[in-house]
């Protein structure tokens, strides 16, 4: 079958490349599938244990009292993520946030938090007191910061984490997808042997960063003995379809303090008026474990067929994934800025726009981000981002849907076959 069509031009090349990759993607789509299937069917199922209904979508105002639709989704989402509350809520502004939030309710000054997946998400050392100018975070509260690094392999470092565990952490913090650090995401199953380790030594709580995780396996970090986890809403658990938030959900003694730091002691999550965002976050978190098996699709076909095109992909179209990210090496400044652009240009918001490599804060090099988006900065549609600086790696995440996806990973790869024309 040939993949030309009368709106979109490819070399031949990359015709070629593409259907090559679509056949030898068949199992690992299989695969993908097969989990998404078996998690829709959990969050169906979650939906109709808590009684969804119609009057779950009005929306409150004020103090948000008695919010029948807010309730019965913290429900729903605690029964997805194996939970016992949840927190989930559109004025969580990110992902960034919501992590803050639960960091700030679970340490309290002299605390020792202990990082067992090396140095964490770029937007959190500021938050922990390890970039920036220091103020409001937790250094600054007096709260103690140790981090075991990741082993040369990119996995946890079990000897470090068993010596650096003794009665004095707080909490064990684990960050499970890589991000955009040269590190492996974390399986569940590594997950659980971290918490078995923790449970050795100490009493302290283990907190997983979940963003891009969710729906990626059949089981989620609870399950596997973490106490609470967190995440954003403008990735996978929000489905594309939820315009903003965060979720943070474990423990009910840890959830509770969370609520407390979130609103006010005492209050806790009795109030937040929901404004009516109640049926997008139903809608969003229903849609959740489909569109995360449409981001994985469109990652691991870039995968096989990036490296049709002789680009080296982590990870691999055949490994099994634990998050959404996708990092392809393509090795030269002038092709990882014809990427981006073609991803832009084959977005269905912003198609027009021509991205520039900036000076993001934050980042010792410029950076290239490539997103058409319908919510604005949402990484579970597809976006690129790419720092320009060796080995050029562009990081690929999201897609709402596959076949726009990896329409637009190969409209990626014919501004990098243009640029190089028009170079020789
Ligand atoms: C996205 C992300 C965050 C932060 O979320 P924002 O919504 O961008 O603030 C934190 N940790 C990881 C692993 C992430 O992927």
């Amino acid at each position: 079958m040939n993949m030309a069509s009368d709106w979109f031009r490819f070399d031949e090349k990359i015709e070629r490349a593409a259907q090559k990759a679509r056949g030898s993607i068949a199992g690992s789509i299989a695969r993908v599938e097969e989990i998404a299937r078996f998690n829709q069917h959990k969050v169906l199922s979650a939906f109709i244990h808590n009684r969804v209904g119609e009057h779950c979508f009005t929306e409150s105002t004020g103090y948000g009292y008695n919010d029948r639709g807010r309730e019965t989704l913290e429900k729903v989402f605690a029964e997805v993520f194996h939970a016992q509350a949840a927190l989930v809520r559109h004025s969580f502004t990110c992902g960034t946030h919501t992590l803050a939030v639960a960091l700030n309710a679970l340490l309290r000054p002299g605390d020792k938090m202990l990082c067992v997946t090396g140095t964490p998400y770029d937007t959190l050392l500021p938050v922990i007191g390890l970039k920036g100018n220091g103020m409001g975070s937790l250094i600054e509260y007096g709260v103690r910061y140790v981090q075991t690094d990741m082993d040369p392999s990119g996995n946890p470092d079990m000897a470090a984490i068993e010596q650096a565990l003794d009665d004095t952490i707080r909490l064990v913090y684990i960050q499970r997808s890589s991000g955009y650090a040269r590190r492996n995401s974390l399986s569940v199953d590594q997950i659980g042997q971290i918490a078995r380790l923790v449970r050795l030594k100490c009493s302290a709580p283990v907190m997983v960063d979940n963003c891009y995780g969710e729906f990626v396996q059949k089981s989620e970090p609870l399950e596997a003995g973490a106490d609470i986890i967190a995440g954003s809403l403008i990735k996978n658990p929000g489905g594309g379809i939820a315009k903003t938030g965060g979720y943070i959900a474990g423990r009910r003694d840890l959830v509770e303090r969370c609520a407390y730091r979130m609103t006010a002691p005492g209050i806790g999550g009795e109030v937040g008026a929901t404004l009516g965002h109640s049926r997008e976050m139903f809608l969003g978190f229903f849609n959740a474990p489909h569109v995360t098996g449409e981001a994985l699709k469109t990652a691991v076909f870039a995968a096989a067929f990036l490296e049709q095109l002789g680009y080296r992909a982590r990870p691999r179209f055949d490994e099994e994934r634990f998050d959404i990210v996708q990092s392809v090496e393509v090795g030269d400044p002038r092709l990882l800025q014809a990427f981006c652009r073609g991803i832009q240009q084959g977005s269905p918001v912003d198609s027009f726009a021509v991205p520039e490599a900036w000076d993001m804060p934050g980042y010792d090099s410029k950076v290239m981000m490539a997103a058409g988006a319908f919510t604005l900065g949402a990484s579970i549609e597809l976006s690129a981002d790419a720092p320009l600086r060796p080995p050029y790696t562009v990081w690929l995440q999201g897609s709402l849907n596959y076949d726009s996806g990896s329409l637009g990973v190969m409209l990626g790869a014919q501004a990098m076959a243009d640029s190089e024309v028009c170079h020789e």
